[in-house]
């Protein structure tokens, strides 16, 4: 459930947010059964709040909606998801047209199954949504302000380490087939330098939280797994926030992680060239390939570049193969003939050409994704168990970027999500090593463990690698 106030100019000056004294329900499944409606939980970022509701399964046609007051009662009904029984909306108060805003919203929620109507609000008392007006005084940064990581610990019901614990990574609880943004956040998080500048850099500290919705939150779960107090956090609000900008991610199922990485580097730069021109992730992440197309015959030659964020390598039909095997599979020529004839500037049609491809620029963070995943002749998914060698240490891309010294094409493992089982049923785990315990860990969501890192390099699993440059400047 998302509620959200749509008036211009609004977002800097307000926000919404529970009562201090709000509790989220306890003995949920006993209240669904009692109410069969309860607000499973709800959260504020911004003018936006979000909520799970939870009913009982009476029906096939069933209808929530949320009935909400400002001044006098007003009703509408509103955008609903349906998951198994958990539903998800969205609401926007348009109409707050007068320049005196209310100092609450008051809201219940309304079930409708075979024509009876069952409530959730809040025994009689209504739930309660306070409109604060911001102040220099209250600081809405995780980095800034301590009440606001109470809050934020509370929002990810963030579980604290035993005091003998300290120092061992804090897990993230699966949602239910959210292993693939558990791992993936896992392996950023170890992403030292990425890490480094979300808690550190001054320019963290005035990101909006309306206008840079998904950096604001990856920086509060950030801060929360590297803050070294909690054992465990539940990432419903990031998992929720980021539904609501790419419905694939909506629903709690298994997703690809290789995409699902891409996407959330992608939306993170989108948002940091808003608050600066420039942005970390192109910074670390981006290297450029250079394409050179030969005209086979007149020798004419164009040369293209392209900027990728990952690698992406084709693994040979054999039982074991080294990672070079899959590099130099790569950049094998790639000749054009046929339906894929080339335009010849010189020649003035199109000619058979031979296609070389090579990075001219390499990422100071080098993402490789094993090509495990490929459609078969029945267009079935199958997957390719290859055992494929990988360095852990001194992964040399020179032959690939013939334009770089051999000192900077030196690469250092530092993370690796690996999947197991079939595409459907699968379950993505990944292992990451921490910088200043010089220290391994497996990441099996709220899993943690310590991890040997001489097995690390024969996993027949692996995904995904994440290494860093040597030598980065
Ligand atoms: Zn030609």
């Amino acid at each position: 459930m998302s509620v959200s106030s749509e008036k211009q100019g609004l977002n800097q000056e307000y926000s919404l947010c529970m009562p201090k004294d709000f509790e989220r329900s306890r003995n949920l499944l006993q209240q669904v059964y009692e109410k069969q409606v309860v607000l499973e939980y709800i959260f504020t970022r911004g003018i936006t709040a979000y909520g799970g509701i939870r009913v009982n399964n009476r029906g096939f046609h069933k209808e929530v909606s949320v009935k909400y007051s400002i001044d006098q009662w007003k009703t509408a009904s509103f955008k609903l998801t349906i998951t198994n029984d958990e539903l998800l909306l969205m609401l926007s108060t348009k109409d707050s047209t007068s320049s005196i805003l209310p100092m609450s919203i008051s809201f219940a929620i309304c079930y409708v199954v075979h024509e009876h109507n069952f409530w959730d609000n809040n025994y009689s008392l209504d739930y309660i949504l306070e409109i604060e007006e911001n102040t220099e005084k209250r600081s809405k940064s995780i980095l800034l302000d301590d009440a606001f990581r109470v809050q934020i610990a509370k929002d990810y019901r963030a579980i604290s380490h035993g005091s003998d614990q300290a120092g061992i990574v804090c897990g993230l609880k699966n949602l239910g087939g959210t292993c693939f943004m558990n791992s993936v956040l896992q392996s950023l998080l170890f992403t030292s330098p990425l890490t480094s500048y979300f808690l550190l850099n001054e320019d963290m500290k005035n990101i909006s939280v309306s206008n840079e919705i998904i950096v604001n939150e990856y920086l509060n779960l950030i801060y929360l797994l590297f803050c070294k107090k909690y054992a465990v956090i539940i990432p419903v609000p990031f998992k929720q926030i980021i539904g609501h900008m790419q419905d694939i991610y909506f629903e709690n199922q298994q997703q690809d992680a290789h995409e699902f990485l891409l996407f959330l580097l992608d939306y993170l730069h989108e948002d940091l060239i808003r608050i600066k021109s420039t942005s970390i992730i192109v910074d670390l992440f981006h290297g450029t390939y250079k394409s050179t197309t030969t005209c086979i015959d007149c020798e004419h030659f164009s040369i293209n570049f392209e900027t990728f964020v990952c690698l992406t390598l084709p693994i040979p039909l054999t039982s074991r193969c080294t990672l070079e095997d899959c590099l130099q599979h790569l950049y094998e020529d790639e000749y054009l003939a046929d339906d894929s004839r080339w335009f010849c500037s010189e020649c003035q049609r199109l000619c058979n050409g031979k296609k070389r491809l090579e990075i001219y620029k390499l990422p100071k963070i080098l993402i490789i994704q094993l090509k495990r995943f490929q459609l078969n002749h029945e267009f079935n998914w199958i997957k390719n168990d290859t055992l494929v060698l990988y360095p852990a240490d001194n992964l040399s891309l020179q032959q690939s970027c013939p334009s770089s010294s051999s000192q900077q094409a030196l690469y250092t493992l530092y993370s690796v999500i690996s999947h197991q089982g079939s595409l459907n049923d699968g379950h993505y785990t990944t292992f990451c090593r921490d910088n200043e315990q010089l220290q391994w860990f497996e990441c099996d969501d709220e899993k943690i463990k310590y991890f040997n890192s001489d097995k690390l390099d024969s996993n027949s699993n692996a995904y995904l690698l994440f290494y860093i440059m040597k030598n980065a400047t």
